[in-house]
């Protein structure tokens, strides 16, 4: 349930609600408005006493949460959520679509260095690249491990980017929030439920991608076990369900933007790369994602995808990112967002 709290309520009459919202054994979020404060209780409610609360000084009523994912939805919140990434803070979430792009996977100092550098010369915000990786195979490239992280964070040193990595174990969770800005759980284990606890104590903003068979209210349940673990910085990122088509690699249902927008404040991101498996594909669905209201994108981009350890064959060169991001400028002009 939400407590609304009257325009005006000090910070002692917040306390005494939530206070009492404790001693029914709910677990309390203050979320400060620009008007005012709600807190939303989440836990039991068979052990609430709804009036106590109601006639507590302040507060203007108390409201059921219908929506199963409670922190995510919008009736605890109606402004979007904005996260700021990286030591440049960009706010995803906002006005601008933010750009992050990168390989695959590390592979070795020049290829991480060289790619950091043309991202950023073309406009992008963050660099994606995973040092650990969850390869379908066990006999395929499984990444550089920590090594890769510190290859990451020279080239945030060197570039300003916002590195986005994904922890694929509960314990590779500390390290990466060590190393890395936004921590990345991957498709297939969106719903690991202990690694999503984990992301929520890490203390850094979680990319969190949807499972390749999961339902959207499962990914919203997914980024709520993330906000209950204590972290609300949670970026939703859609990469594609596995369909029965294969003249894509997963098939990218962009209708998810709109369907997410009535739903959750949460920021919203779109990975065509692995959304189409195609690198020719990866242009055109950017600029259909931000048509559609995406907050921004996360391409795969190496400087030689014929040579890459993984996922070749869906990234785009360093060159034609930087082509994409002036279309992708225009693009979002027009849907009145900046880039
Ligand atoms: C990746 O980002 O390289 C990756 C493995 O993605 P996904 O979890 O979406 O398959
Ligand atoms: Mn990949």
């Amino acid at each position: 349930m939400i407590v609304v709290m009257k325009p005006g309520a000090a910070a002692e009459d917040i306390k005494h609600v939530v206070d009492l919202v404790h001693e029914f054994g709910l677990k309390d979020h203050v979320i400060y408005g620009t008007d005012r404060t709600v807190i939303a209780c989440v836990g039991d409610k068979r052990t609430v006493e709804k009036d106590a609360i109601e006639n507590a000084p302040m507060v203007e009523k108390v409201v059921p949460i219908l929506a199963p994912y409670k922190m995510a939805s919008l009736e605890v919140k109606r402004e979007k959520t904005k996260i700021c990434i990286g030591p440049e803070r960009f706010p995803l979430g906002g006005v601008k679509i933010g750009v992050i792009a990168g390989p695959c996977a590390v592979e070795s100092r020049e290829q991480i260095l060289t790619t950091a550098r043309a991202i950023k010369a073309a406009g992008g915000v963050g660099l994606r690249g995973g040092a650990f990786k969850p390869r379908t195979s066990p006999y395929t490239y499984q990444g550089m491990g920590k090594a890769g992280l510190e290859l990451l964070a020279e080239a945030r040193a060197e570039t300003g980017l916002a590195i986005v990595t994904e922890a694929v174990a509960v314990e590779q969770v500390e390290v990466c929030a060590e190393y890395a800005d936004v921590i990345q759980i991957g498709a297939r284990n969106m719903q690991h439920y202990p690694l999503l606890e984990a992301a929520g104590k890490a203390g850094k903003p979680v990319l969190l991608k949807r499972g390749m068979s999961a339902t959207l209210e499962e990914f919203l349940l997914a980024a709520e076990y993330i906000i209950n673990a204590g972290n609300p910085n949670v970026i939703l990122c859609e990469r594609g369900i596995r369909t029965f088509e294969t003249y894509v690699r997963n098939t990218l249902p962009l209708a998810i933007i709109p369907a997410l927008r009535e739903r959750t404040h949460l920021p919203i991101v779109i990975d065509p790369s692995h959304g189409t498996g195609h690198a020719h594909m990866v242009p055109s669905m950017s600029l259909a994602a931000v048509a559609t209201g995406a907050d921004g994108v996360i391409l795969e981009c190496h400087p030689d995808p014929e040579r890459a350890t993984s996922d070749g064959a869906q990234s785009i060169t360093p060159q034609t990112l930087n082509e994409l991001m002036g279309r992708l400028k225009r693009v979002a002009e027009a849907v009145d967002r900046e880039l």
